[in-house]
C-alpha cells in the first residue's frame, strides 16, 4: 500500500479551507480533502455582497 505524508491536512475546499491552506503552505506541505468535486461548496455561490433585511 502506498502512503503519503504531509504537515497539514485541511478538510473542505471552500473559502475557509483554501484560505487556511494558503497560510499553512508557508509552514509546510498541505493536503486539501474535500467532499465531491473541488467546486462543490457554498463559496462558489457567493457573490461578495452583504445581505441585510430592509423594510
Ligand atoms: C447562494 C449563496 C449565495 C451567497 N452569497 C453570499 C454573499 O454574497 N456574501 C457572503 O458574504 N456570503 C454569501 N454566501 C455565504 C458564503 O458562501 C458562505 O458563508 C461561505 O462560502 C462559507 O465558506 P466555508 O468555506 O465555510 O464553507 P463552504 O464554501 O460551504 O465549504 C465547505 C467545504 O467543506 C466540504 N465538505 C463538507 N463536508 C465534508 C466532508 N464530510 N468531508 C470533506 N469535505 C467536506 C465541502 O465540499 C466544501 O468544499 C452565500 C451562500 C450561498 C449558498
Amino acid at each position: 500500500m502506498k502512503t503519503n505524508s504531509c504537515d497539514y491536512v485541511v478538510v473542505g475546499s471552500g473559502i475557509a479551507g483554501l484560505y487556511i491552506a494558503l497560510l499553512a503552505i508557508k509552514r509546510g506541505s498541505v493536503l486539501v480533502l474535500t467532499k465531491g468535486s473541488i467546486d462543490d461548496c457554498n463559496s462558489r455561490s457567493a457573490h461578495g455582497g452583504i445581505a441585510v433585511a430592509m423594510g
